[in-house]
């Protein structure tokens, strides 16, 4: 049972995690799943779209992407009041983050002090922070860093082979670096990818591949199933197996053991059946509420009623605090604050 941390991970073993029979699989995840975590607590968390639309990148999946006809409305920066009103009533539904993000293929230096006051303002609630604002400087993950940031969300998206199929405007190595500027200064990293996009079995393991050999693991990862959006060069793309989307969460699970792994974008379109055995799998992470940025996502009321027929419960703070950690190359464990984030634009979550 491979849950020890590592860093060294081989395509060809992930690939025969994805070969097992589901139910073998599942057992293995599972098993993993229990050894760091209380497998009946689930973290949750919201994500506001704080400026949404316009982006000039051209992420094929994206309803945001501004060259893509798809009735999306760019809008400005939303005002810090109006932020805080949202994280007040985010918290009042239990979520236990805050995820802000804006649609950017990476802030400009003078859009920093306005965000910074918003962490710093969600923070104050008592709420974990977390931002997808795009590529980020040193210096621009740094002042995030010291308004109260707790994650930054940056994906990977898909396989580096896959990747330029999906995105041309930048490169797989300009996410690593973004990465490592967020590392650097200290952030938390919440960072996954997309299934669905017409990738290969071997290029979903390849994702995995290349998230679980990070310097560190990202504390949580997002596996979003996409969401086909009319207008996007994806929509019309064949839909993914759900079984399969079971398999890409169990091999995260098993990968990267103390990890949360998030459901993300797509999970309106799951079934109650599905989401369960995606916990069942290792996911011990959600969106709910707010918009998963453009598309939707089930309203407060259907995941509630949803963790009382499973008989699962929002995780607490503090046993994120306790039962999570970030890898380190050497395999140790660096004592983690908290939990994550992630949007459906890919980019979050
Ligand atoms: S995923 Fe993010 S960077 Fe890509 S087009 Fe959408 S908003 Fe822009």
């Amino acid at each position: 049972m491979p849950s020890e941390l590592r860093h060294d991970w081989r395509r060809e073993e992930l690939l025969a995690l994805f070969d097992l029979p589901l139910t073998e699989l599942l057992f293995r995840a599972a098993s993993v799943h229990r050894e760091h975590f209380d497998p009946a607590e689930v973290q949750v968390s919201t994500l506001l779209s704080v400026k949404t639309g316009g982006c000039p990148e051209d992420c094929g999946y994206c309803p945001q992407a501004q060259r893509y006809h798809t009735g999306v409305d760019a809008t400005k920066l939303m005002d810090g009041a109006a932020v805080l009103e949202k994280a007040r009533q985010a918290k009042a539904a239990g979520a236990s983050r805050f995820c802000m993000g804006a649609a950017w293929r990476s802030p400009k230096d003078r859009d920093i002090p306005k965000v910074a006051e918003m962490i710093a303002g969600v923070k104050a609630l008592g709420l974990e922070t977390c931002a997808t604002l795009g590529m980020l400087s040193p210096g621009q993950a740094g002042a995030l860093k010291d308004a109260g940031l707790d994650y930054y969300n940056h994906n990977l998206d898909t396989a580096p082979e896959f990747y330029g199929d999906v995105i041309h405007t930048r490169q797989y190595q300009d996410r690593l670096d973004t990465l490592e500027h967020v590392r650097e200064a200290g952030l938390k990293t919440c960072c996954g990818g997309i299934v669905g996009m017409g990738e290969t079995r071997a290029q979903r393991a390849g994702l995995l591949q290349a998230l679980a050999n990070l310097p560190a693991h990202p504390d949580s990862v997002p596996i979003n199933r996409l969401v086909q959006v009319a207008g996007t060069p994806l929509a019309g793309t064949a839909e993914l197996d759900p079984f399969e989307f079971v398999r890409m969460i169990a091999v995260a699970r098993i990968a990267m053991p103390r990890s949360m792994v998030r459901l993300s974008a797509g999970r309106e379109a799951m079934s109650d059946e599905l989401q369960a055995l995606c916990f069942a799998a290792g996911a011990n992470s959600i969106f709910y509420g707010e918009k998963l940025l453009t598309t939707g996502n089930p309203d407060v009321e259907r995941d509630q009623a949803l963790f009382v027929r499973l008989g699962l419960r929002p995780m607490p703070l503090d046993h994120c605090d306790t039962h999570h950690g970030t890898a380190t190359p050497a395999g140790a464990t660096v004592h983690a604050d908290i939990t994550e984030p992630a949007p459906a634009c890919g980019r979050a979550a």
